[in-house]
């Protein structure tokens, strides 16, 4: 059963590379696994998914301890600083970044493994209240301070647009996002090339990827709904 939600979620990505000239091969599918059973995520491995996503440590820290150690655990939510230490020795990519301070703790982290730690800035890119992430024009600042520190590197940039009815209403959102990338790339900062646009979500992947994004965060659409009365 979630093996077909996954391989319906695969098609829909191929069909949006289809549409707008793109190489399938250069998305990544991250399975947003947070809340959701162990089992649930074993029965994915087996049909070969690797990259999985979480937003709470204790859950992520949890999953990592029991689950196949070769799956790419992304922390996809926010991050407090005194939580990297929980997480430094294996995390695959944090996308959550939205703070100087927080990376300076990540580098800090990441030193004591003697390992460098690819991170992308979260962005703001509707501005929306409710959400995390620095302003689109603040990115840029961020970027340039990232790139100093040695055991953090800066791959790109994670968005999630507002919950919308039609997902073509976030289309100038990905695009923002996708500006800011090649802003970036042309300021040549300490060498840093940014390549990694993670957004898209349950809601809005398809367009996502049509304006070019490389990693879609998809949990409902593979999982089902979210039951959080527990928690
Ligand atoms: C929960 C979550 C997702 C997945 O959302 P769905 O709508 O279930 O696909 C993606 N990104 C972030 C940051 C999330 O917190």
């Amino acid at each position: 059963m979630l093996t077909d939600n996954l391989d319906r979620v695969k098609e829909r990505i191929a069909d949006a590379c289809r549409r707008s000239g793109r190489d399938p091969s250069k998305v990544t599918l991250v399975a947003v696994s947070k809340t959701k059973p162990e089992a649930d995520i074993l029965e994915l491995y087996k049909a070969g998914q690797r990259d999985f996503g979480e937003n709470y440590i204790q859950e992520l820290r949890k999953k990592h301890d029991d689950l196949p150690k070769d799956i790419r655990w992304h922390m996809i939510g926010h991050l407090q600083r005194n939580k990297v230490k929980y997480i430094a020795e294996y995390v695959n990519i944090i996308h959550s970044v939205d703070t100087f301070e927080l990376a300076q703790t990540i580098e800090k982290e990441a030193a004591k493994y003697n390992r460098v730690i690819p991170v992308l800035i979260e962005v703001n890119a509707a501005e929306e209240e409710s959400k995390f992430g620095v302003k689109c024009k603040d990115a840029s600042a961020l970027a340039e301070k990232i790139s100093t520190l040695p055991h953090v590197s800066l791959k790109g940039f994670m968005t999630s647009a507002p919950l919308v009815d039609n997902p073509e209403d976030d289309r100038i959102y990905f695009k923002k996002l996708s500006n800011l990338s090649v802003d970036i790339n042309s300021k040549n900062y300490n060498n840093v090339t940014v390549d990694v646009l993670s957004m898209g979500m349950s809601n809005d992947f398809e367009v996502a990827v049509e304006e070019g994004s490389t990693m879609v965060r998809v949990g409902t659409c593979i999982f089902g709904k979210r039951d959080y009365s527990n928690s």
